[in-house]
C-alpha cells in the first residue's frame, strides 16, 4: 500500500428533482446574492427564476463551448455590479468553468487577462462557487480544473481557487441533451475515469470511483444516447460522470487529454469527441495487468473487450474515428504539439514524438 493525501471539499447535492431544492440549498450555504452563467439552452429558464428569488441577481447566458474568457471577465462584472456572494454555473462544463473562473477574479482589481496569463496571482478571497451540471461529462463540478479560451489559445488552469463550494448533480436535467452530446460527454467521462485509473498520480481511493465509473458509464451510456427520456440511464449517467470527475480530480488525466488538446484547437472536435477519438488507442497502448484488473471487476474479458466497447460507441453515435475524416491533417505537428502537453508526463506508458505519430499514423 503506497502513502497518499486523499481530500474532496465539494458538498454534493445528487438526485433527480435536486434542482427544484436550489433555494433551500442556497439557504444552507449563507447565499444572499448571487449571479448564474449559463449557455443559451439555460439563460431563458435562469431569468425566469430570477423573477422568482431576490437573491438571484443577474444572468450571463452567453456561455459558448470553449468557453471564452471575455464571458468569464462580464460574469465577474455582474457580480461586482450586483456585490454577490455566490455564482452559480448552470451548463455544461463551458459554464461550469466560466462561474468559477469568474468567482475567483470577481474581488481582484486586475484585469481577467492577467490572471489568465499567470501575471497577478489569484485575489485571497473569492465568491462562492455552486455548480450545476446539465451534462453528464466534465465532471467540472468536484474539480479544480477551469478550461477558458481566449484568442486562438485554449488554457486548462489548475487551481484550489476554482473548486466549487456545492455541486447539485440533478439527472432531470439532462433529459434535454441532443444524443451526439449526451455520447461526447459521455466518453468524456468514461476517459476521465480511465485516466484517473492509469495516471501516474494514481491512488486508491480514486481508483475504487474510477472502477465504479466505469462500470456504470458501459452500462448506461448507449441507452441513455438512444433514449434520452430514459431517467434510470440519464441518473446512472450523472452518478458516472460525478465519479469520474472524481476519479481525475487529483490524479489529473494524461495521453488521451493531451491529445484532445491539438484534436480541439485545430480540428475543432468537441471537448469530449476529442477525448474519444484517441480512448481505444491509449486503452491498447496502455494496456497492463492493472488495466486487466479493472476490465474483469467491470464485468469485461480484458482490455480488447474494453477497446472494442468505446470503438462500438463511438460509431453508433457517428463520432469521428480516422484521421482522414478530420481533413487536411499535419501528422508530424499533430504528434508534436500532442507530446508537448504536460499531460502527456501523466501516462504510464511514455509517448514521444515518435510513438504518437505511429499510433496516429495507425488512425488514418
Ligand atoms: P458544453 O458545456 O460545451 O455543452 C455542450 C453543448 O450542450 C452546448 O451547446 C450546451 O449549450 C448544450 N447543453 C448543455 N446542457 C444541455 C441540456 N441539458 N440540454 C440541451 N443542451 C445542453 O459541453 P461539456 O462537454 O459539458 O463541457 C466541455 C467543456 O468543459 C470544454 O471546454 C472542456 O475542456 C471542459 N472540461 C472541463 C473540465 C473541468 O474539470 N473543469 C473537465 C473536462 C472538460
Amino acid at each position: 500500500m503506497t502513502d497518499f493525501v486523499y481530500a474532496q471539499p465539494v458538498k454534493i447535492f445528487f438526485g433527480a428533482g435536486q434542482f427544484r431544492a436550489l433555494g433551500d440549498i442556497l439557504t444552507q450555504l449563507g447565499a444572499e446574492r448571487c449571479v448564474i452563467a449559463c449557455g443559451r439552452h439555460f439563460a431563458p429558464t435562469a431569468r425566469a427564476m430570477c423573477e422568482q428569488d431576490a437573491r438571484l441577481c443577474a444572468v450571463f447566458g452567453e456561455v459558448e463551448q470553449n468557453p471564452q474568457l471575455s464571458g468569464v471577465a462580464e460574469t465577474a462584472r455582474l457580480a461586482r455590479e450586483c456585490k454577490a456572494d455566490t455564482v452559480i454555473g448552470i451548463g455544461g462544463g463551458s459554464s461550469l468553468d466560466t462561474a468559477k473562473f469568474a468567482a475567483a477574479i470577481a474581488l481582484g482589481d486586475a484585469d481577467a487577462l492577467a490572471y489568465y496569463r499567470g501575471e497577478k496571482p489569484f485575489p485571497a478571497k473569492r465568491l462562492r462557487i455552486v455548480a450545476v451540471p446539465t451534462t453528464a461529462g466534465t465532471g467540472s463540478e468536484v474539480t479544480q480544473v477551469s478550461v477558458v479560451s481566449h484568442d486562438r489559445e485554449k488554457k486548462t488552469i489548475n487551481n484550489p481557487v476554482f473548486m466549487p463550494t456545492a455541486a447539485i448533480v440533478d439527472p432531470e436535467l439532462s433529459a434535454s441533451v441532443p444524443p451526439r452530446t449526451t455520447m461526447n460527454t459521455g466518453l468524456d467521462a468514461l476517459a476521465h475515469a480511465l485516466e484517473g485509473y492509469w495516471s501516474r498520480n494514481h491512488q486508491p481511493i480514486s481508483d475504487l470511483m474510477a472502477i465504479e465509473a466505469v462500470r456504470v458509464i458501459l452500462a448506461n451510456l448507449e441507452t441513455a444516447y438512444r433514449d434520452g427520456a430514459n431517467l434510470e440511464a440519464r441518473s446512472a449517467m450523472a452518478y458516472g460522470a460525478l465519479l469520474g470527475g472524481l476519479s481525475f480530480a487529483l490524479p489529473k488525466t494524461a495521453a488521451c487529454h493531451a491529445c484532445s488538446y491539438p484534436l480541439s484547437e485545430d480540428y475543432h472536435l468537441p471537448h469530449g469527441e476529442a477525448c474519444a477519438f484517441t480512448l481505444d488507442s491509449f486503452v491498447r497502448l496502455n494496456a497492463d495487468e492493472r488495466l486487466e484488473a479493472l476490465c474483469r471487476a467491470v464485468g469485461l474479458r480484458g482490455t480488447e473487450e474494453l477497446a472494442q466497447r468505446i470503438a462500438a460507441l463511438k460509431e453508433l453515435a457517428g463520432l469521428r474515428r480516422r484521421l482522414s475524416e478530420l481533413g487536411e491533417v499535419d501528422v508530424e505537428k499533430l504528434a508534436r504539439d500532442c507530446a508537448a502537453h504536460p499531460l502527456m508526463n501523466n501516462n504510464p506508458v511514455p509517448m514521444d514524438e515518435a510513438s504518437l505519430r505511429a499510433m496516429f499514423e495507425a488512425l488514418r
